[in-house]
């Protein structure tokens, strides 16, 4: 499994339809995936604990999918494991009336990661450019500047260390069938079915449109968009942890130098 065969290279653009949401790589099984999965979230562990130390460089971890993509599973399964004083996860739902009433980045700024920090947005400032756009939420005038204007947040951030990977999950229509269906049949999960699902989507294909233009608009070399395919939850989770896994290494994170002399400290009765 190469996880550069999910980057969506800049300016390029995207077809979803012909990304097979079913796809397994070179992955033969769900065991082998998960072995695999364990593997990468050792080293991930083992990183994201020398980041936390070193406090000098972050990562901000971008989800968005169709509704039942599987986010919060995907983010439950990669990051199992991993210090949570140095991992936040924010999950953004319909803007309040005071984020309403400010420029649409001003509530994700507040949750971009400070040194050290590995954080996840669950959902994220590419919504304004999502929901907004198909429900018109607010003028073509607006949310068209939007992409460019998200290009130069995430410049911002990566001008202050941190690194940025967007991972949009990608799921078929049969497999969001079944899966809201598999919600209606399971007390358990009940409470993850809203109406609201079904509203959402009749809007298929304008989704799928409106996340073809993000994909092409907002992957750049530096904060990569991948299309992750997620019918198969297992394949997903590998593909998304070994993403994170190669940026990490890249970063190369290194627990800061004691201080010297250490060997001759005694510490007192
Ligand atoms: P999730 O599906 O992420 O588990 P919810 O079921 O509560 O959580 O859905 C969150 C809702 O918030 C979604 O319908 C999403 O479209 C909406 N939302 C998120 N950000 C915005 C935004 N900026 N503008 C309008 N709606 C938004």
């Amino acid at each position: 499994m190469n996880v550069e065969d999910y980057r969506i290279q800049p300016n390029t653009k995207v077809n979803l339809g012909e990304w097979d949401a079913s796809d397994t790589g070179t992955v033969p099984d769900k065991e082998t995936a998960q072995y695999l999965l364990k593997e990468n979230r050792k080293k991930i562990i083992d990183l994201q604990e020398r980041l936390y130390a070193e406090s000098a460089q972050s990562m901000l971890v971008v989800f968005q999918a169709m509704d039942t993509g599987g986010k919060d599973g995907c983010i439950e399964n990669v990051f199992k494991g991993v210090n949570p004083t140095g991992c936040r996860v924010r999950s953004f739902k319909v803007p309040n009336d005071v984020e309403r009433a400010h420029d649409f980045l001003w509530r994700y700024h507040q949750h971009t990661p400070r040194n050290g920090i590995l954080q996840v947005f669950n959902r994220s400032h590419y919504e304004d450019v999502l929901v907004v756009r198909v429900k018109d939420l607010v003028p073509k005038s607006i949310w068209s500047k939007r992409y460019d204007q998200i290009n130069h947040f995430e410049e911002v951030l990566e001008s202050n260390n941190t690194r940025i990977l967007k991972f949009y999950l990608h799921i078929d229509k049969d497999e969001q069938k079944k899966r809201l269906e598999s919600r209606l049949d399971d007390p358990a999960k009940h409470w993850k079915y809203s109406s609201a699902d079904l509203k959402e989507r009749a809007y298929w294909n304008d989704y799928q449109e409106a996340f073809e233009v993000m994909l092409e608009k907002c992957s750049t070399a530096t904060a990569p968009w991948f299309v992750v395919p997620a019918n198969h939850k297992w394949y997903r989770d590998v593909v998304v942890s070994s993403a994170i896994l190669a940026a990490l290494e890249e970063m190369d994170p290194q627990f800061p130098e004691g201080d010297k002399n250490l060997d001759k400290v005694k510490i007192p009765n």
